[in-house]
């Protein structure tokens, strides 16, 4: 029998308040308890040339070891890899951040959260580090989307009404992801685990007059680039800021967890819809990255999600940055 500790009982509490319930969860499994503390401060802004970058933490996803998780890789190998990394080798850090670019006045976000809890229950932070940042969510002009997975886009929809979070921005994403998952007769194709969100995204996003779908790699925003980034989703983008003679990649998911994906580009995870294209956008990512010196971030980066990679033989050493 599964008896809550006290701090399961404080993180159920704390989490009944996120969602506005007036009572604490039951019951909270074991794995949904966070063990992971929050950084001390959940945003950090640095500068790409004359445009201002903030990372904001959304939260953690403390992923349960899965044989399926790594298609060519073992436990025992995605362990001894999270150990070189120095990562605890208890579950799979999974760590979410979101970019906002002050480009003057304009305020672009890249991507849009979690949803306070709607992929993970540790992972609600986004608002409150919004806040914090002084980044008023009213003020986002423009959010770019890298793909549709729940982690990037359930922060745009209400968790009970699906209402769009944003109303006022206008919302950017690849015309090949939008229509890959509403064409006819997707939901249907999609695999079990993935059906409720295909029906989620057709049931809301058809309806929402502020999207706007991009083909090739056009201009974004001033100095933000698309870059098709296929494979995790067949849409899948990253984005290119440049300001001067400075430049960041924005590589969303295409290294996903970097302490497993640096070491080991080829390995193949669950979560890259295509896993042969992932591997070769991967590495030609960050080839390019190197070559052209630039910062790089990723969503799923330790927090603030900036880091460096270096050549190691024909994979890469990746180094976290600190917040
Ligand atoms: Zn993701």
């Amino acid at each position: 029998m599964f008896h809550p500790s006290r701090r399961d009982a404080l993180v159920a509490a704390s989490l009944a308040a996120a969602f506005g319930l007036d009572k604490p969860f039951a019951f909270i499994d074991e794995a949904e308890a966070q063990t992971t503390p929050d950084p001390a401060v959940g945003f950090h802004r640095y500068k790409v040339g004359s445009i201002e970058v903030t990372a904001l933490y959304d939260g953690i996803w403390e992923k349960p070891h899965d044989p399926a998780f790594i298609k060519n890789a073992s436990i025992d190998e995605t362990k001894e890899a999270l150990a070189k990394a120095g990562l605890t080798t208890a579950f799979v850090s999974i760590p979410l951040t979101v970019v906002v670019l002050k480009l003057g006045e304009r305020y672009v976000m890249v991507d849009s959260g979690s949803g306070a809890g709607q992929w993970q229950p540790t992972a609600t932070k986004l608002a409150s580090n919004m806040a914090a940042a002084g980044i008023d969510p009213a003020r986002i002009d423009t959010i770019l989307l890298s793909h549709f997975h729940p982690d990037h886009i359930f922060g745009l929809m209400n968790r009970n009404t699906d209402a769009p979070v944003f109303p006022q921005a206008e919302i950017v994403v690849s015309a090949t992801e939008y229509k890959w998952w509403t064409e006819p007769g997707r939901v249907g194709a999609l695999p079990e685990a993935r059906k409720a969100l295909g029906q989620r995204i057709n049931a809301v996003f058809p309806g929402w007059k502020n999207f706007r779908l991009v083909e090739g790699e056009p201009e974004v925003a001033p100095g933000v680039r698309l870059v098709k980034a296929p494979g995790h989703t067949p849409g899948h983008a990253a984005y290119h800021v440049s300001s001067g003679n400075e430049q960041l990649m924005m590589s969303n998911d295409t290294f996903y967890v970097p302490a497993l994906l640096a070491p080991h580009p080829d390995w193949q995870g669950t979560y890259d819809q295509d896993s042969a294209l992932a591997v070769e956008t991967r590495r030609g990512l960050i080839e390019r990255v190197l070559a052209e010196k630039m910062l790089i971030c990723g969503a799923h980066f330790p927090f603030p999600g900036l880091g460096s990679f270096a050549k190691d033989g024909a994979a890469y050493a990746f180094t976290p940055a600190k917040a």
